[in-house]
């Protein structure tokens, strides 16, 4: 079942995705060498509540957090804890928010310190491949036509691509039908209409695209423990261009700022 939206429930996802938007833009501030991730945790669902919103991810399928908190070869899913991220570190943070009934899905991958130039390219790619799948989330083109954008920028520069876990419809669930794979074919799979909902996100590796489970049930990670990089938005399909619900520009306005982050634009 694919649930399309009317232009006031979009409004509705839009509030919501602004919020994760700013509640990742709260993570940014605070984000440096020395802070643990069950901090980043702490600020980010004491930001979602104060702002009439409850974090999506807390106890969803029982999830003991408010963000996936993923560092270096970890690629999503990542339980916040009391170890510290050091210099060097590349750190992806994932939220989700429901408010008003209607859910918000965004995630962002922050390089702390003096990360590797080899490391804030793979950052760069990642987040382009994103915005390269968005060009092609409009009306009338099909869903392997953002699959194979994401996947042919990725692999165009030797990283790989997560076959595991794939982005989603979103609206009144936090996970809808359809499955957005970050891999596919150009011209097919479902044709996409106005009003669907869906979150974009690749997860790119470095190295192999092959993950595995952590013991804790949750954190996946990659097999050869290469580092992993992950963004995400919540996007309307619209007939010209999509409309991108979450937003970059939050957290981006901060780190131009923050001296202990290192900008991957
Ligand atoms: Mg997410
Ligand atoms: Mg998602």
């Amino acid at each position: 079942m694919l649930y399309y939206k009317t232009n006031e429930e979009i409004e509705l996802v839009r509030e919501s995705s602004l919020l994760v938007a700013k509640t990742l833009a709260e993570v940014a501030k605070a984000i440096r060498p020395g802070i643990t991730t069950i901090e980043l945790d702490r600020i980010a669902e004491e930001f979602i509540r104060d702002n009439q919103g409850v974090p999506a991810f807390l106890n969803y399928h029982g999830f003991p957090n408010s963000l996936c908190i993923s560092v270096n070869a970890q690629v999503v899913h990542g339980i916040p804890n009391k170890d510290e991220l050091k210099d060097g570190d590349i750190c992806s943070v994932d939220c989700g928010v429901v408010k008003n009934g209607f859910y918000g899905d965004s995630a962002y991958t922050f390089a702390l310190g003096d990360v590797d130039a080899e490391t804030l390219q793979l950052l760069k790619v990642t987040r382009e491949s994103l915005l390269k799948g968005i060009e092609k989330a409009v009306a009338g083109n099909r869903l392997g036509d953002v699959s194979s954008a994401i996947q042919e920028h990725a692999e165009s520069f030797g990283f790989g691509v997560v076959r595991e876990l794939v982005g989603h419809g979103i609206g009144r669930h936090l996970h809808e039908k359809p499955e957005v794979p970050n891999y596919g074919k150009r011209g097919s799979g479902l044709v996409l209409k106005e009003g669907l909902v869906i979150a974009i996100e690749p997860m790119i590796n470095m190295g192999t695209k092959s993950v595995v489970h952590e013991k804790d049930g949750w954190t996946i990670r990659t097999a050869d423990r290469k580092p992993s990089a992950h963004f995400e938005h919540t996007v309307a399909i619209r007939k010209e261009t999509a409309d991108i619900l979450s937003s970059f520009k939050f957290i981006e306005e901060v780190l131009e700022k923050n001296i202990n982050t290192k900008v991957t634009y």
